[in-house]
């Protein structure tokens, strides 16, 4: 039976494709966006949290700790990344449950239990299950086998993608998928290696092979003041899916800064630091001036 990595199921989603979904998201990104809002997600395997508010200074952690990778710091204990081999040792002996690795191997039969609990919630709403990240196609064997058994219950699915994937392994996917939420965020590709560490050529391809395929597809576009919200940018990425095959919705998701403490609890960087969640006027100006190229959009997914 077919596992992978999960670090995360939710349940009644109702901001990830229509009506009363389960997200479950899957280990493992070839981006590193800047504004990631899950970055525990982005390497494939398991990521150490430490919350820094629990932490009561005991020590435990330090003394089970084989690699001797754990010290004291001026904000609590810190974790030499390099050398933590991921044991799971100081999770387990911290009385404050200050500490815990994120991501852990699942079954295909144990992801479907947990899908199934909410059938009654999908048919009444028009859900479904959504499977989001990381980048799911990173676990491409994975996800499909999680699509063919959802297929097989009659439940929709959706795919929530960087669209950074083998065309190849993407096409597969599209066979089994009911709707992608396909991300596009910024058209020049030096500014796109930037700020996500990649390339976006074959993300444009992609969507463009998916929409000649007549894959239903929503568009999504993280809306980031200082890195995307230019007229300029915003042209290109409505003269782009204004010039796809088929027609799709757009759906813009104005930035916040909700996830900025994660990085520390997972002791990394956070680089967004001086840019602000943009402010509603700037928001409706970027619907208006994408509504010139005749697309459908809306606000938040
Ligand atoms: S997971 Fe293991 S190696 Fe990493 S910090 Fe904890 S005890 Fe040390
Ligand atoms: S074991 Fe937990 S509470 Fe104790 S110092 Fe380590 S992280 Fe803090």
């Amino acid at each position: 039976m077919e596992s992978g990595i999960v670090f995360d199921i939710r349940r009644y989603s109702i901001h990830d494709g229509p009506g009363i979904r389960t997200t479950v998201f899957l280990k493992g990104c070839p981006l590193a966006c800047a504004w990631c809002h899950n970055p525990e997600s982005q390497s494939i395997g398991p990521a150490g949290l430490y919350r820094r508010d629990r932490c009561i200074g005991c020590g435990e952690c330090l003394a089970v700790c084989p690699e001797q990778c754990l010290s004291r710091g001026e904000e609590g204990i810190v974790t030499d990344a390099s050398r933590c081999v991921h044991c799971g040792a100081c999770c387990g002996a911290c009385p404050a449950e200050a500490r815990e690795l994120v991501g852990r191997s699942m079954s295909v039969a144990r992801v479907m239990e947990e899908i199934a609990k909410d059938e009654t919630f999908y048919d009444e709403s028009g859900g479904g299950v959504t499977f989001s990240g990381g980048e799911p196609l990173a676990q491409a064997e994975f996800l499909l086998a999680l699509l063919r058994a959802c297929g097989h219950s009659e439940i929709h699915r959706a795919v929530d993608t960087s669209g950074l994937a083998d065309p190849e392994l993407l096409g597969r996917v599209a066979e089994h998928t009911d709707l992608f939420l396909y991300d596009l965020k910024i058209m020049d590709g030096g500014e796109h290696r930037r700020h996500t560490g990649v390339e976006n050529g074959l993300i444009l391809r992609n969507l463009q092979m998916l929409s000649k395929l007549g894959a239903r597809l929503r568009i999504r576009i993280p809306l980031i003041p200082g890195i995307n919200m230019d007229g300029c940018n915003l042209d290109e990425v409505g003269g782009f899916i204004a010039a796809l095959p088929s027609s799709c919705p757009v759906d813009l998701l104005p930035y916040h800064d909700w996830a900025k403490g994660k990085y520390s609890n997972f002791n990394l960087p956070f680089l967004l630091e001086t840019i602000a969640p943009p402010q509603e006027a700037e928001v409706e100006g970027a619907v208006q001036r994408l509504r010139r190229f005749g697309l459908e959009v809306g606000i938040g997914g």
